[in-house]
């Protein structure tokens, strides 16, 4: 069972990780939000524990996108505020449970050890498909047949909403606060982009799915037929 500790305070982050491996569980630590994303992202995690206040991005930003991403592993919020309106927007974020600090040890294991018991029964499964696609989420791979290319960190990200979407024309709009997120400067144009490279990828697989684009909306995929 493996425990993923984002938090920057790297006293604390060390406090947590003895404390957690005295209690049996496996520990990986990251010291800033987007590391801390991209670990969860992987699948590997029993439980997730995620600071509030993080460098490079913000605890609630993880969180949603952490979701966005499909991923339902439990996470349990850390953060020296005790506003109740930080509650509100963790647990409105997709956090299934919060706690203020300073802690009690007893009290952080006993929450890690229930969230760690949740049945995983909101997580999706592994793959996803449409048509003749597969999308393998712990590889990041894109298959189709006996063909199948590695999709970086966005592509994945784009692909695994288009097909979470199915059917559905997401804009540009909705994909860029998606995948960049609130606070990033990417602008309409890196959709653009991230969408031909996901196309040539298509075309390499042989796959019969296109990615339409509909003027002025946005995308959605077609082919599933
Ligand atoms: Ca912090």
């Amino acid at each position: 069972m493996r425990v993923l500790v984002v938090e920057d305070e790297v006293r604390l982050a060390g406090t947590l990780r003895d404390l957690l491996e005295m209690d049996g569980w496996a520990v990986d630590v990251c010291h800033d939000g987007e590391s801390g994303l991209d670990n969860a992202l992987s699948g590997i995690y029993d439980v997730v524990l995620l600071d509030v206040m993080l460098p490079r991005m913000d605890g609630f930003t993880v969180l949603h996108r952490l979701r966005a991403g499909g991923s339902a592993v439990p996470v349990l919020m850390l953060t020296a505020r005790s506003e109740v309106s930080d509650r509100v927007a963790g647990l409105d974020s997709g956090a299934d449970y919060y706690l203020t600090k300073p802690f009690e040890p007893k009290e952080l294991l006993a929450c890690v050890r229930a969230l760690s018991r949740r049945q995983p029964e909101l997580r999706r499964g592994d793959t996803l498909s449409f048509g003749d696609l597969r999308l393998e989420r712990a590889a990041f791979t894109l298959s189709c047949a006996e063909r199948s290319v590695r999709l970086s960190r966005k592509e994945f990200d784009m692909m695994e909403l288009l097909m979470l979407n199915q059917r559905q024309i997401l804009t540009k709009e909705s994909l860029l606060l998606k995948i960049w997120g609130y606070e990033s400067d990417a602008e309409d144009n890196n959709v653009e982009v991230y969408i031909s490279f996901l196309r040539k990828k298509l075309g390499h697989l042989h796959s019969r799915v296109k990615i339409r684009t509909i003027r002025m909306v946005g995308y959605c995929l077609e082919g599933g037929e």
